[in-house]
């Protein structure tokens, strides 16, 4: 809570640009990006896949340094940091939650949760009780000696959600945190996202899911790395929106401009909840081993595009459906 003014301005980024140079290619991932979010804001990010989302956020998060821009971070001039001042504020600013987790899958979840605290340097005793603490706020705590996969998917998102909010970032970014997720489950995270709201808690969250995304307060749509839309939600309520399907839109785009929720082959709800992450290389270091990215840092290889990335530099004729009808919606209902 801000003690000064209620509308005090916690990320500025300007004029935000990361190119991927791969071999002869340039991919022009953020394009030019203008964002700005307020403390105790709740913001998701919309968009089609491949659009820049991931990268954004990576950026948001200090997880990668964009080509050009500027961007300040709760007052801090983010863009010319070294590497070492980088890390450490992202460390103590930012709490990450992936779609994916990122959990150790050997390690419990209190321990899991611990983890930002030993790169921290916090003491073993205040890092349980701390830890401890963390996994009490998202109704864990009878499941603190439980490793992961001796968790259901929900829960194990809890345990990750434990683990970015340990250190009290002043930002909570989560990437798609109910990708993984069965519908049911991603109702039970969306409540944990909205208490810690209600508490204080800035968060920007990306989603495919417009209902996910009606739980924030604004939605800001990027399309091929620039800030197509940014709207009130209600905007969106006000409309009756519900779905708009990146996936299918991306594979074909819908006739008309304005927005048509066709429920095309996207299916509500992943088939297959939260499949076994412990099955999946996990990079993450030996608790207390080499000083490598913290584990709120997960490699950026896993927060590679999903699915079908598009071909770089291919041109996307993509209508986003998020975005604002240019003319009045043709339809006001008969
Ligand atoms: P989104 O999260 O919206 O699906 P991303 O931010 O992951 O999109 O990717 C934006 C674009 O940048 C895509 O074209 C993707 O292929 C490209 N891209 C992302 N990360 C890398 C990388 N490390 N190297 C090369 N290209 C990348
Ligand atoms: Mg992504």
């Amino acid at each position: 809570m801000s003690g000064n003014g209620q509308m005090e301005s916690i990320i500025v980024a300007r004029g935000l640009k990361k190119d991927y140079v791969m071999g002869t290619e340039t991919v022009h991932a953020l394009a030019g990006v203008d964002i700005e979010i307020l403390r105790n804001e709740y913001v998701s990010i919309m968009g089609p896949s491949g659009s820049g989302k991931s990268t954004l956020m990576n950026m948001i998060g200090c997880l990668d340094s964009p080509t050009s821009g500027e961007y300040v971070l709760n007052g801090q001039a983010v863009q010319d940091l070294s590497d070492d001042n980088l890390a450490r504020i992202r460390n103590r600013e930012i709490g990450f939650v992936f779609q994916t987790f990122n959990l150790l899958p050997r390690a419990t979840a209190l321990h899991n949760v611990e983890l930002p605290l030993i790169y921290a340097g916090v003491s073993s005793r205040d890092r349980q009780r701390k830890a401890a603490h963390a996994l009490e706020i998202v109704q864990l705590a009878d499941r603190m000696d439980h490793k992961p996969n001796e968790l259901s998917g929900g829960q194990r998102q809890r345990v990750a959600i434990a683990r970015a909010l340990v250190n009290d970032p002043s930002i909570l970014l989560a990437d798609e945190p109910t990708g993984n997720l069965d519908s049911s489950t991603s109702e039970e995270i969306m409540d944990v996202f909205d208490a810690l709201h209600e508490n204080g808690q800035t968060i920007i969250m990306v989603t495919h899911e417009y209902d996910i995304a009606a739980r924030s307060q604004r939605v800001i749509t990027l399309v091929d790395g620039k800030v197509e839309a940014e709207m009130s939600v209600d905007y969106y309520l006000a409309r009756g929106i519900k779905r708009p399907v990146a996936a299918a839109v991306a594979a074909d785009p819908p006739a008309s401009p304005e927005v048509a929720p066709t429920p095309v082959s996207a299916p509500e709800a992943d088939p297959e909840p939260a499949p076994s992450l412990e099955a999946e290389p996990d990079p993450a270091p030996a608790p207390g081993a080499a000083p490598e990215p913290p584990p709120t840092a997960a490699p950026l290889d896993s927060v590679r595009p999903e699915a079908a990335p598009p071909t770089p530099g291919t041109p996307r004729p993509i209508s986003n459906p998020w975005a604002p009808p240019r003319t009045p919606p043709v339809d006001g209902g008969r």
